[in-house]
């Protein structure tokens, strides 16, 4: 305790004297001035005296900012925090894996990252032996052989879950012949990229199907049924639909684009859930009775408001409706009941979506709302399905906070409840 205090008057010793010698330009100004007056006017020496105190007082307490430091005031500060600092503190600092070895590949410190990546490391323990994969046994090489100051690789663990990690190694300076491995995790950037390359695929192979045909029917109008009225007429219709269809998917991957772009709701705007499904309802009245699917309200009493974006929920309970009448609707009913919710973690609104028709086999229930994942492809095409009308929901919802939850049994239909936190 003594030395830390010790320390601190040292500091703040030399802190002032930086101070003052920063300002002695000013302050040889300000002195040669007062002693001028008191030559010319009446001045006690006593009162000179007090001025100049004053002044030197006023110097040393000058803002550091004022000062303007040379650039050996910068050396000295830096040299002074550096000379506090340990290797170890450093290394700790450091939120990736960092491991500090020496010129026979031994390691020498493990930082805590480290240590919890690669489980059974320590000092002493050969860096050789612990990283056997030729990338990494050659980036060593490299590093120890001084053939390069600093080397990166790309290095996969395997165990106990793989992770893709872009190793840097580079030597800590000429007199500590030590060296450092800095380890920076990619796994979840290469996740994202798999992603984006698989979304990216998916999307192009939907839009390549509808222009194969069209394409296909164009190369026939202008052949075989080139004289052929009645053909020509089937073509056209089927061409018109799978424009149709190519148009639906443009409009589903440019909303799914735009949720992405506009990662926060919009805070304060409140959403009447009855005056909504309401609207669903009859926007989607024309393709219920298309399907003989008669939709029934169950609507609890009183205000059913949450916070949220009136649009967006709309679309959510209209993407949900659309499929209870499309999927479901051998069933011939769907019902829509809107609830209180008071179990969860604080109190919501539930929406639930419900429809008697074949209903969804379990082991498709946890992928469901993956983009462009259906249980039956041909069954979704016929149905004019692009196959991300649930990654849309489901993107909604988390931007409102809220849970999709599917219940469903295979022959007795399928439940899908929206649960909104009211606050
Ligand atoms: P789509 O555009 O194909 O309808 P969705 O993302 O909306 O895409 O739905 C994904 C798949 O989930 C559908 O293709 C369908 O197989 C299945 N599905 C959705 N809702 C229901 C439902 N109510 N009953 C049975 N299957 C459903």
């Amino acid at each position: 305790m003594t030395d830390m205090g010790g320390a601190e008057q040292r500091s703040t010793a030399q802190a002032v004297a930086t101070r003052l010698w920063n300002s002695r330009w000013l302050l040889a100004a300000g002195i040669v001035a007062v002693l001028t007056v008191y030559g010319f006017a009446d001045m006690s020496l006593y009162v000179v005296l007090l001025v100049c105190a004053g002044l030197l007082l006023a110097a040393a307490m000058l803002p550091a900012g004022v000062a303007r430091h040379s650039a050996e005031d910068a050396a000295a500060i830096e040299a002074g925090g550096l000379q506090q600092l340990s290797g170890e503190y450093l290394a700790a600092a450091v939120a990736d894996p960092l491991i500090i070895f020496d010129r026979t590949a031994t390691i020498v410190h493990a930082n805590a990252a480290a240590l919890a990546a690669f489980g059974g490391i320590a000092p002493g323990m050969s860096l050789s032996l612990k990283f056997r994969a030729p990338e990494m046994q050659a980036l060593l090489d490299s590093i120890l052989s001084g053939a390069a100051a600093s080397d990166v690789v790309d290095y996969t663990e395997k165990l106990p879950v793989e992770r893709a990690y872009r190793v840097s190694a580079s030597s800590v300076g000429h007199d500590t012949d030590l060296y450092v491995l800095v380890f920076k995790d990619q796994s979840e950037a290469r996740r994202i990229d798999r992603m984006r390359a698989d979304f990216i695929a998916n999307a192009s192979h939907e839009l390549r199907t509808p222009l194969a045909s069209i394409s296909g029917f164009i190369e026939t109008l202008r052949g075989p049924a080139r004289n052929d009225p009645a053909a020509r007429e089937q073509f056209l219709q089927i061409m018109h639909n799978q424009t149709g269809r190519m148009a639906r998917l443009i409009d589903d991957l440019l909303s799914l684009s735009r949720l992405e772009m506009k990662p926060y709701l919009k805070p304060g705007t409140e959403v009447d859930l009855r005056q909504t499904l309401d609207s669903v309802i009859d926007s989607l009245g024309p393709l219920a009775r298309e399907n003989s699917v008669a939709i029934e309200r169950d609507f609890a009493k009183g205000p059913l408001n949450v916070p949220g974006d009136r649009d967006e929920l709309f679309q959510v309970f209209e993407n949900l409706l659309e499929n209870a009448c499309k999927y479901g609707q051998s069933g011939g009913r769907v019902v829509v009941t809107i609830a209180h919710s008071d179990d969860g973690p604080e109190p919501g609104i539930d929406v639930t979506i419900r429809d008697f028709g074949p209903g969804i086999p379990e082991e498709h229930i946890p992928r469901i709302t993956e983009r462009f994942y259906r249980v039956d492809v041909e069954n979704s095409r016929t149905q004019k399905g692009t196959g991300l009308g649930l990654s849309i929901v489901k993107h909604i919802l988390t931007r409102h906070n809220a849970r999709l939850s599917i219940k469903s049994e295979v022959g007795n239909g399928a439940a899908f409840t929206v649960y909104l936190p009211a606050h």
